[in-house]
């Protein structure tokens, strides 16, 4: 029989062996900029049930009632998460994506800003919505969409994060509700 000892080796090699699927491109989508390009995780089948199984932990953890998905990587996350717990998926959109009544929310890029909305009818009152997305860098999206959610009455429950990229400081934006993540990246 496995004990406690085996079963935390084969987490942490099942661990090492998804992150490393998960690879860098220099210089995208602008110079400086190290991307997180998480395509190669997506067709691994045993490296995308490995992150799944611990969004799934993570959620259960938050509480979460609704799981909203950041567009658009967020949404390959967010949705077998919502599927896998049985609870509502609602997608967080650019502006003129949605096609019904929106609420938006304006946030600073390094260069200008941006808009991402909602459907009025995605959540309610009572909600506890856990907002989803693989990489959290400056914390900015996750921080207006974390305004989507409380401008129509709900709680959030949390932010989940594939990657955290801790150096840019995009936790201490996000005060409101724990933020997790599977991988902290320090530098
Ligand atoms: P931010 O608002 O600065 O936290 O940026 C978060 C959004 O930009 C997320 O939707 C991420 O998918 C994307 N993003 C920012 N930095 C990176 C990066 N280094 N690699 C991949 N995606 C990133």
């Amino acid at each position: 029989m496995e004990n406690h000892h085996d079963q935390t080796e084969r987490m942490e090699l099942e661990m090492h062996t998804w992150i490393e699927t998960i690879r860098t491109v220099e210089d995208f989508p602008k110079p400086g900029i190290m991307f997180k390009d998480i395509t190669p995780l997506l067709q691994n089948p045993d490296a995308y049930r490995a992150v799944m199984e611990a969004f799934v932990e993570i959620a259960q953890t938050s509480g979460a009632t609704v799981i909203a998905g950041i567009e658009s990587r967020g949404f390959f996350f967010a949705c077998p998460l919502a599927v896998t717990l049985g609870l509502p998926f609602v997608p967080i959109r650019k502006a003129g994506k949605l096609p019904w009544q929106t609420v938006s929310a304006e946030y600073d890029l390094e260069y200008g800003s941006a808009v991402i909305e909602m459907h009025t009818d995605a959540v309610t009152a009572g909600d506890r919505v856990l907002i989803v997305d693989d990489v959290l860098a400056t914390g900015g999206t996750a921080e207006a969409a974390g305004r989507l959610v409380t401008t129509l009455g709900a709680t959030v429950a949390g932010y989940a994060f594939l990657k955290n990229l801790t150096f840019l400081g995009g936790t201490e934006r996000l005060l409101d509700a724990p933020v997790y993540s599977l991988v902290d990246v320090t530098e």
